[in-house]
């Protein structure tokens, strides 16, 4: 790819990402599923910039899942999970099954708004939003995966720290909305995994949780 059109590809997706971040997860699934090539962009230049991470998050959600699994039967999703790579990593683990949602229908993927998800409520023993917590109304995703998780499941959260306002405070958030903090892994000062136990919820719930995420100019 030449220079100029790297720079334009690299424009593109700075501006879907503001808009996925800054928008209502409604206008955002309109977004994708008028213009599914939207997503195709959006994707490549995500895909451009994880490579130039030490680590993949992705990778250390599966670890922590395969841990979590051992030898039982347990049913995940992946909440904005991009092409899906989550569940095709987990294809020899014939207990663990993924479930792969995100705005736009493609291969295994299955489009939806996960602020409304197609599951039946404490049926889930994982949920996973791995850099995908986005839209205005993002804390609406962490209430959905609370109504589709069972009584004792776990909620993993990968997200890049500087999205977080303030430490303290978004534990307490986090405590509110009904996950419990079990265990934290930073791996750089880029980025974190927080895995969480569901619990009861502590009203009155937070209406804003992260500020929206950015990436550099390349
Ligand atoms: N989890 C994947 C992809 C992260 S990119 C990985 O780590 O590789 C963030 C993804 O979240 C994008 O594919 C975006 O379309 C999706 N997303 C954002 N808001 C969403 C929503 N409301 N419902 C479903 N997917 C959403």
């Amino acid at each position: 790819m030449n220079k100029r059109k790297r720079k334009l590809e690299g424009s593109k997706f700075r501006m879907l990402n503001e808009m996925l971040y800054t928008q209502h997860s409604q206008k955002n699934l309109k977004l994708f599923s008028e213009s599914p090539e939207l997503f195709e962009i959006y994707h490549k230049g995500f895909e451009e910039q994880v490579k130039e991470w030490p680590v993949n998050p992705l990778e250390l959600v599966e670890q922590e899942i395969r841990k979590l699994a051992g030898s039982a039967s347990i049913k995940v999703a992946d909440l904005g999970c991009g092409n899906g790579q989550l569940e095709l990593n987990l294809k020899d683990q014939p207990n663990i099954k993924v479930h792969s949602y995100d705005l736009v229908d493609k291969d295994h993927v299955k489009a939806c708004d996960v602020t409304n998800l197609p599951l039946k409520s404490n049926k889930l023993d994982i949920a996973v939003f791995c850099l995908s917590l986005m839209g205005s109304n993002h804390v609406k995703m962490l209430q959905e995966a609370y109504r589709v998780l069972k009584k004792k499941g776990t909620l993993i959260i990968a997200e890049v720290e500087s999205r977080v306002p303030h430490k303290e405070e978004f534990q307490t958030n986090m405590d509110k909305l009904g996950f419990k903090l079990q265990q934290k892994i930073q791996p750089n000062n880029f980025f974190f995994v927080c895995i969480f136990a569901k619990s009861k919820p502590k009203p009155p719930l937070p209406n804003k949780l992260l500020n929206p995420g950015k990436y550099k100019k390349r």
